[in-house]
């Protein structure tokens, strides 16, 4: 954090969904932590819905929202004092991520603590979204343009994306790194919300290594905002080179 001009006796963590438009569909692409935690007393999240409405937006515009995975700051905002946040949207939401977390089994053999509370939540969360549920496969082209890929570690079905358009294209890699700072430089370091610690390195490594080697412009999740960059190799990591 030092090497970075961070502060090293605290984290700050950016959530960056992606909203775009393709034709006269709107899609976004992971929710933030909702209206209800920007409702919070001193909240400095959950800010999407009121920066999409600054902009013009209004939530009802939306016409698809696809998830990532279900780690809370991608699907709690779906939902807003119990209601949807987004009433017209299809949630398309990644097969493998939806098997494992809506498993009876799997939840009542989860260890107590953080996953029996990320099986609950996606519960409770997913249980609302009803009719409007649309569940993808990875390799397919959900939305005109929009391709999900696998890119399992962080959690059991976790999903990245190409983006392509007029022959150009980004890839918006989720969550493959979180705190840049930390794990763009060191990339084989293990974070305790990734699932499977090893093959998260793994998944990373392989998609960094592409796209360093072909320049290809990134999206993160949690990167610094706006979250985008194209990778150098540095080193045994990588190096960020942001994109204003
Ligand atoms: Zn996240």
């Amino acid at each position: 954090m030092r090497e970075a001009g961070l502060p090293t006796d605290s984290l700050t963590t950016t959530f960056a969904p992606v909203l775009f438009t393709n034709g006269s569909k709107t899609t976004l692409i992971d929710t933030g932590f909702g209206p209800d935690a920007a409702a919070e007393a001193g909240s400095t999240k959950g800010l999407l819905v009121g920066n999409m409405k600054a902009n013009g937006i209004d939530p009802a515009d939306i016409d698809v929202v696809v998830i990532s995975h279900f780690h809370p700051d991608h699907v709690n905002g779906l939902l807003s004092k119990d209601r949807l946040t987004f009433p017209n949207a299809t949630i398309m939401v990644p097969e493998p991520e939806w098997q494992f977390w809506m498993d009876i089994e799997e939840m009542n053999c989860a260890p107590q603590g953080r996953m029996s509370q990320l099986f609950q939540n996606n519960r409770r969360i997913l249980d609302q979204v009803g009719e409007r549920l649309s569940i993808f496969k990875w390799g397919a082209e959900i939305v005109p343009g929009l391709e999900a890929i696998a890119a399992p570690g962080h959690s059991i079905g976790h999903t990245a994306f190409w983006l392509r358009s007029h022959g150009e294209q980004i890839f918006i890699q989720s969550d493959l790194t979180n705190q840049a700072a930390l794990f763009v430089a060191n990339p084989d370091w293990h974070s305790a919300l990734d699932q499977f610690p090893d093959q998260t390195v793994q998944t990373r490594r392989r998609f960094y290594d592409m796209l360093a080697e072909k320049r290809i412009a990134l999206q993160a999740f949690h990167h610094p905002f706006p979250g985008r960059c194209y990778l150098e190799k540095n080193g045994a990591g990588y190096r960020r080179i942001p994109i204003d």
